[in-house]
């Protein structure tokens, strides 16, 4: 999996070894096990999926691109979409502090479930809309969206730090770009319209 990691350009060897070291098959049905490090979106029920690793890979590249290195160990960061809790367990070994929401339940539970065992002391998972941040546990040096909104929630333009980086898919099911946002001051932010994206729907509040 690493491999094609770094044949799809991932270059960033924290990013690299925070991926090697969180095992992507503790986050999938055992009968999905066998595919667990193909480079594929899995379902993890609830109608949803375990994103591709080098989305994933890419995501958290491109939010610590513009971290200063002193910055790195010290960072705090958000995401909205637990999902699993894959993506959650790679930030953990890149980020200082992370907190990660999911609107459902069930989904909730099997991440809590799944990252037991890792025993990561740095990660809060919340049960809870993440449209509206954790704006208790900010502001955040980074953020990442797992779900495709039809607008980013001014709630999260809110709760990022002057410097800091969102990453967020916007559209709908048929049509979707990741938006970068760069907070570069405290009214300033900046949006670069990156790659077409494919992810499930942000939905508005709980289940
Ligand atoms: N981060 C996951 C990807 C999960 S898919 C991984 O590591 O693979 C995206 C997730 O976003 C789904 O579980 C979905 O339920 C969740 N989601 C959608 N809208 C949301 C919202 N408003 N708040 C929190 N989670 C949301």
């Amino acid at each position: 999996m690493i491999e094609t990691l770094r044949a799809s350009g991932i270059r960033d060897l924290q990013v690299l070894a925070a991926m090697q070291s969180v095992p992507r098959h503790l986050f999938v049905e055992p009968a999905l096990a066998s595919r667990a490090y193909e480079d594929v979106a899995l379902p993890i029920g609830h109608g949803q999926t375990i994103s591709r690793p080098s989305t994933v890979a890419r995501m958290l590249e491109t939010v610590l691109a513009a971290l200063p290195a002193e910055r790195r160990g010290h960072a705090v960061a958000l995401e909205v979409g637990t999902g699993c809790g894959y993506q959650a367990a790679v930030m953990a070994a890149l980020f200082d502090q992370v907190v990660s929401i999911e609107r459902v339940r069930g989904l909730h539970e099997i991440a809590r479930d799944n990252l037991r065992p890792l025993r990561l002391a740095n990660l809060r998972l919340m049960f809870g809309d993440g449209r509206l941040g954790a704006p208790l546990s900010g502001p955040f040096d980074a953020i990442v969206v797992a779900a495709a909104g039809d607008r980013i929630p001014d709630e999260l333009l809110a709760q990022m730090r002057v410097p800091a980086r969102l990453l967020a898919p916007v559209g709908d099911g048929q049509r979707q770009a990741l938006h970068l946002v760069e907070r570069t001051g405290p009214d300033a932010w900046e949006l670069t319209v990156l790659d077409a994206a494919r992810f499930v729907p942000l939905r508005v509040g709980t289940t």
